[in-house]
C-alpha cells in the first residue's frame, strides 16, 4: 500500500464554477483519488475555497454581507455542490482558516529570515474616482506581452503571462472604468524568486516525467525575456492574512495583507491541519518529510492558467522556506495539467451566463452523466469543447446502450428464468476463458491509463472494457441456449452476473453512484480491485440474491437537447 498526497486546485469564493472548471482540476483530481483507493493505497484528498482578495471583498459589498459571512455562506454552497458531484475530498477547507493565516505567517517569516524577502517601496495604482488603491485584477488593460487588450492586473489569460499592474498599457479601473488613476507609493514584500531561478530550474529539469504542457509554462516564465522576476506578495487591503506575525510585527506593513496567490497554495497544507484540528488526523506525515512524508506522492490537478503559480511561486516558497533549519516541507511529485473546455463554439462567461454551471448541471441530470461526459472529453492535450450534440450521443450511446443495457438485460434474463438468485458457481468454458483473457488485456491497459493519469485515455478503455460483456452477451446469447440447453445458459448467465460486479468496481471513478446502484442490486459489498481476475469472476456465488435495479441511465432526448441548448447559449451582446 503506498500513500497518496492529492489536491485539486482551489476554487475562488465569488460564485458558482462552470464545467470547464470542474473538468479542470477537482474531478479529475477526484478520479485519480477514487482510482487510488480503489486499487488500496492510502489517500488524502484536498482542496479548498480561495477565500482572500477583492473580487470576494466587492461580491460581499454587492451583497451586503460582511465580507466573513459572505465567504462562510459560499463555502457552505460550494461544498454542497461538491458533494452533488460525488467530489470524494478527505477534507474541502477554507483560505481564511486560522491554521493558513498561521502558516502563510510563518513561512513570510522564515523566508524572510533566509534573506528571500525584500521591501519595495514603489509606485501603485491609485484611483481617484474609487478613492482607493487598485488591486491587480481591478485594472484591466492591454498585455505588454500579446497585446490582448482585457489583460488583468495580476495575468494576462490570453497568454497566461503574470503581470503586475503597472505592465499594463492602457489601463482602467474595473470597479469605476475611470482612467483617472495616478501612481502613488507604497511599500510591499517581494519574495525574491529571481534568486531561487537556479534552483528551481534544477528542480523542474528533474521532473522528467511531467507533462510538456506544464513544463513548458514553467520553463516560459524561468527563462523568456529577462527570466524570472521577484513577485510581490502584499497587497493594500483589508480581507486577508496581515502582513504581521504575532509578537513580532513587520514594520510599514499595517493595513496590508499577504497577496491572495502567496497564502492560497499553502491552504493544500493549512486544509489538512484543519482537517487534523477536526479528527485528530496526523496532518505532518502528509506533508513534513521528517514525519513520514518522505513516502507520499503529492499529484497536484490545475488548470493550464495555474501552472506558473504551482510550478514557480508555490516550489519558490517550499525551497526557501526548506532552506531553513528544522523546516522540511513536502514539494509536489507530479503535477496534471489541463487545457481549457469551451462551450459550444465560445467560452463559458458568468456574466453573459453563457455555459452550463455546476449547480444547473445537477438540476438537469444525475452527476455520473456529466461525470462521464466530462471525463472521457477532458481537456489533456488541447482544448475540448461541450456541445450538447456530443453529449447527448456519448451519454446514450456509452451509459445507456452500452452499459446500462448490458446491466438490464442480465439481471432482467436471469430473473425471468432463473429467478433472483445466482443460480450456478462459475464454470469456464472455452467461450468465457477467451472473454477473460481479452478482459485481462484490457483492464492492464486500464491500470496503465489510470497510473499515467491519461484521463481520456482510461475512459476509453473502460468503455472498451464494457463493451467486451456486451460483446460476449450477444455471442454466448443464452436467450437461445436456454431453450435447448438450460445449464449452459444458468452457466453464462453467472459469468455475466460476476462481469457486472467487476464493472461496479472499476466504473466506479468514473461514475460512483451507477457503481453503487450495481452494488446495491447485487447486494455486494466486496469492492476489491480485481488484482486477481479468476477469483474476482467468481465473487457472487451460487445461491446470492439479487435483485433487478432500476435502469441505471436514461436516454437524453433531442426535444432536451433542444431546449438545453437554448436556455444555456447566454444572452446576445
Ligand atoms: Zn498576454
Amino acid at each position: 500500500m503506498a500513500r497518496h498526497l492529492i489536491t485539486s486546485a482551489i476554487p475562488y469564493i465569488n460564485g458558482i464554477k462552470h464545467l470547464g472548471n470542474l473538468v479542470g482540476s477537482q474531478l479529475p483530481a477526484d478520479l485519480y483519488a477514487r482510482y487510488l483507493r480503489g486499487r488500496g493505497n492510502e489517500v488524502m484528498f484536498i482542496c479548498a475555497t480561495d477565500e482572500h482578495g477583492t473580487p470576494a471583498e466587492l461580491a460581499a459589498a454587492k451583497a451586503e454581507k460582511p465580507v466573513a459571512d459572505y465567504c462562510a455562506e459560499m463555502h457552505d454552497v460550494q461544498a454542497e455542490i461538491a458533494a452533488g458531484f460525488r467530489l470524494s475530498f478527505d477534507h474541502f477547507g477554507r483560505s481564511s482558516s486560522a491554521q493558513n493565516r498561521a502558516l502563510t505567517q510563518h513561512f513570510a517569516k522564515v523566508l524572510a529570515e533566509q534573506g528571500l524577502i525584500r521591501e519595495v517601496t514603489e509606485q501603485q495604482m491609485y484611483s481617484k474616482a474609487d478613492g482607493r488603491f487598485l488591486p491587480d485584477r481591478y485594472i484591466e488593460g492591454t498585455c505588454p506581452n500579446c497585446g490582448y487588450d482585457s489583460a488583468r492586473g495580476d495575468q494576462c489569460d490570453n497568454c497566461t503571462k503574470q503581470l503586475d499592474p503597472v505592465d499594463l498599457i492602457n489601463p482602467r479601473s474595473v470597479i469605476s472604468g475611470s482612467t483617472d488613476l495616478e501612481m502613488r507609493e507604497t511599500k510591499h514584500l517581494f519574495l525574491r524568486q529571481s534568486a531561487m531561478k537556479d534552483k528551481l530550474a534544477a528542480w523542474i529539469d528533474s521532473k522528467a516525467d511531467w507533462p510538456v504542457l506544464t513544463t513548458s509554462i514553467a520553463k516560459k516564465w524561468l527563462f523568456d525575456g529577462d527570466g524570472l522576476q521577484d513577485r510581490g506578495i502584499t497587497r493594500d487591503l483589508s480581507w486577508g492574512v496581515p502582513a504581521q506575525f504575532e509578537g513580532a510585527p513587520w514594520e510599514g506593513m499595517e493595513g496590508k495583507v499577504f497577496y491572495v496567490w502567496f497564502d492560497a497554495p499553502i491552504e493544500y497544507i493549512a486544509a489538512t491541519q484543519e482537517l487534523s484540528a477536526q479528527d485528530g488526523t496526523d496532518w505532518a506525515r502528509w506533508w513534513r518529510t521528517d514525519a513520514g512524508a518522505e513516502d507520499v506522492t503529492y499529484t497536484q490537478f490545475m488548470g493550464k492558467d495555474n501552472v506558473p503559480f504551482h510550478t514557480l511561486s508555490f516550489p519558490a516558497t517550499i525551497l526557501g522556506v526548506n532552506a531553513a533549519e528544522g523546516e522540511n516541507w513536502k514539494l509536489v511529485d507530479y503535477i496534471k495539467s489541463f487545457n481549457y473546455l469551451n462551450y459550444d463554439g465560445g467560452q463559458f462567461s458568468t456574466s453573459r451566463g453563457r455555459g452550463v454551471f455546476m449547480d444547473q448541471a445537477l438540476s438537469l441530470l444525475p452527476a455520473d452523466y456529466w461525470r462521464w461526459w466530462l471525463l472521457s472529453h477532458a481537456p489533456e492535450s488541447a482544448d475540448s469543447e461541450f456541445t450538447w450534440e456530443n453529449f447527448q450521443t456519448s451519454v446514450n450511446k456509452d451509459l445507456a446502450d452500452v452499459l446500462g443495457n448490458l446491466v438490464s438485460r442480465v439481471t432482467k434474463f436471469c430473473n425471468s428464468k432463473f429467478g433472483t438468485e445466482v443460480p450456478a458457481e462459475v464454470v469456464l468454458t472455452e467461450r468465457e476463458e477467451a472473454l477473460l483473457a481479452q478482459f485481462r488485456e484490457g483492464l492492464a491497459a486500464y491500470e496503465k491509463a489510470m497510473d499515467a493519469i491519461q484521463v481520456r485515455r482510461s475512459a476509453e478503455e473502460l468503455r472498451a472494457l464494457w463493451v467486451l460483456g456486451n460483446e460476449y452477451l450477444q455471442a454466448a446469447a443464452p436467450w437461445s441456449v436456454v431453450k435447448t440447453d438450460e445449464a449452459a445458459a444458468r452457466g453464462i448467465i453467472v459469468f455475466a452476473l460476476n462481469l457486472i460486479r467487476l464493472y461496479a468496481v472499476l466504473s466506479r471513478p468514473f461514475i460512483p453512484d451507477a457503481a453503487q446502484a450495481i452494488m446495491t442490486a447485487l447486494d455486494c459489498e466486496d469492492w476489491s480491485w480485481p488484482e486477481d481476475l479468476d477469483a474476482a469472476i467468481r465473487t457472487l456465488p451460487a445461491g446470492h440474491a439479487f435483485t433487478v435495479p432500476e435502469n441505471l441511465f436514461r436516454k437524453v432526448t433531442d426535444d432536451e437537447r433542444e431546449d438545453w441548448a437554448n436556455r444555456f447559449a447566454g444572452r446576445r451582446d
